[in-house]
């Protein structure tokens, strides 16, 4: 039988946790937008164009080249509105929201602003209130840890986060609770802080 448990549950933490994390993270779904780019234009696609975050200002807006024909992936980095991660809702408003991510293109990657779409997809953000992590023990189980609130930057971290974990439960002599990472700093009320 395991010795200890691990719930890394992404945007069901609040559900699976309802009073100890509860509103403290909210998931909200975003779309992402994948554009086709030119046969033979190279431009777009690793390793002329990087992954990239275009801060503008505090109006976030960040990309991913086109990876095996995947597509130009783009996305407005603001929090779409509150949902629930076991509704499959259909992506209805994303025609509205396209005319925003054109805008952009025509701004910053003009050669793309009339790209074809090849696809739209959800990207769901659990978000903690500053938007920094939550890895901590649960306040009353020393065994089981808790995982999360990703607030939509977690995919490339993830190893990381496993490693601290992993750091926490085989050697907690050593290991020292990082004060941004414990459920003390998550509140109920969102600001986000960390991008
Ligand atoms: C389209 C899209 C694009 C993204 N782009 C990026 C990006 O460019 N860069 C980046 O860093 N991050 C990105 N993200 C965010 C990133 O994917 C998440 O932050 C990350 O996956 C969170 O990892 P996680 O392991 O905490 O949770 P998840 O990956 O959400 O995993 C949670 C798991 O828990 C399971 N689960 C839930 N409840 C239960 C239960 N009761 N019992 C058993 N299992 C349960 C779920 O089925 C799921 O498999 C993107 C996400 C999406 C959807």
């Amino acid at each position: 039988m395991a010795q200890n448990a691990v719930y890394a549950c992404g945007a069901w933490l609040p559900k699976v946790f309802p009073k100890i994390i509860g509103s403290r993270i909210l998931p909200t779904r975003q779309i992402v937008y994948f554009f086709g780019t030119k046969a033979g234009d190279t431009r777009f696609s690793p390793p002329t164009l990087p992954v990239w975050a275009d801060f503008n200002g505090g109006d976030i807006f960040y990309g991913i080249p086109d990876i095996d024909s995947r597509g130009f992936k783009i996305a407005h980095d603001a929090h779409g509105p509150a949902f629930d991660p076991d509704l499959r809702e259909p992506l209805g408003s994303h025609r509205s929201l396209e005319q925003n991510i054109r805008s952009y293109l025509q701004r910053r990657f003009p050669d793309l602003a009339d790209a074809p779409l090849l696809g739209v997809r959800f990207c769901q953000y659990e978000n903690s209130s500053n938007g920094d992590y939550l890895i901590d023990r649960h306040p009353q189980l020393e065994n089981v840890w808790l995982a999360g609130g990703r607030s939509g930057h977690g995919f490339k971290n993830g190893p990381a986060v496993g490693a601290r974990i992993a750091a926490g439960i085989l050697s907690p002599d050593t290991y020292t609770q990082e004060p941004r990472f414990s459920l003390a700093t998550k509140d109920k009320k969102h600001m986000r802080t960390v991008i």
